[in-house]
């Protein structure tokens, strides 16, 4: 099993953007950061107040897809769909 990937139905925003910036931006990765807490983080948060990936440390968020077909799984389609 791997430790350093998770599978998500939907991408939680990012703590940092929310706190310091005010806006909304999907997070990219969850994980511990140098405060010590674990936090939701984009991209650009991450590479500043990220400690790394691995066991206890941090995971990279990825979207559930199929990887035949590179579709959402039925049963984990994101919840903003529209069927
Ligand atoms: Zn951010």
């Amino acid at each position: 099993m791997e430790h350093d990937k998770v599978e998500v139905e939907k991408l939680p925003m990012c703590d940092f953007c929310r706190i310091e910036d005010g806006v909304e931006n999907p997070a990219q990765y969850d994980g511990r950061t140098i405060f010590g807490r674990w936090s939701s983080m984009c991209d650009k948060h991450f590479e500043k107040y990220g400690i790394g990936l691995g066991l206890g440390k941090g995971q990279k968020l990825v979207l559930a897809v199929n990887e035949d077909t590179n579709e959402y799984r039925t049963e984990n389609k994101p919840n903003r769909e529209v069927v």
